[in-house]
């Protein structure tokens, strides 16, 4: 089964993170990567959105980590950019991972020592030749749990 999704918008993107929520419970991890201006806090929104979030979601950037509790179960979410690899010791990235939310980690590569073993990653792409608001997501699960949850996903969409 192929596991590529393109959308056209970037209403498109929220939406399939909107569906993603549902299926979410805590201590799932979301790794979202892709170069700069690729949709990861897009699609963040998305989840907000379907967890019941009301605040808006803005970037973490600059803040690293912002935590998000109105919503059906809490929604954390890192952007570890700006961090040296290895660089994630001093984030107590262990208490989010098992903590009682949802981790959402854009640029995980920068703290892949810390990354746990069972994580869905969505890789986002632009293709220019397809036009500015196309993007083909790529889902990656690792484990049991996230290979179910990214099948039921796709077959929504
Ligand atoms: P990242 O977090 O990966 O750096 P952002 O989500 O912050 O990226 O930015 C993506 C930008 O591209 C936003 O301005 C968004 O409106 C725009 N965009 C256009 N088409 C899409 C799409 N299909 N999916 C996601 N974002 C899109
Ligand atoms: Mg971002």
């Amino acid at each position: 089964m192929k596991k590529t999704v393109t959308v056209n918008s970037a209403e498109q993107t929220i939406e399939v993170g909107e569906k993603l929520a549902q299926f979410l419970q805590p201590r799932d991890l979301i790794l979202l990567d892709g170069d700069l201006g690729a949709g990861k806090t897009t699609f963040t929104k998305g989840l907000g959105k379907g967890l019941g979030i009301e605040r808006p979601i803005k970037s973490p950037t600059f803040t690293i980590i912002r935590e998000y509790q109105s919503g059906r179960i809490p929604l954390y979410h890192m952007d570890v950019y700006r961090l040296e690899q290895g660089g994630g010791d001093d984030l107590g990235l262990d208490e989010y991972f098992n903590g009682d939310g949802v981790n959402v980690v854009e640029w995980s590569k920068f703290v892949s020592d810390e990354i746990p073993a069972d994580y869905l990653r969505i890789i986002f792409k632009r293709d220019d030749a397809k036009g500015d608001n196309v993007r083909t997501m790529i889902f990656e699960p690792k484990g049991n749990r996230f290979e179910e949850l990214t099948t039921k996903l796709l077959g929504e969409i």
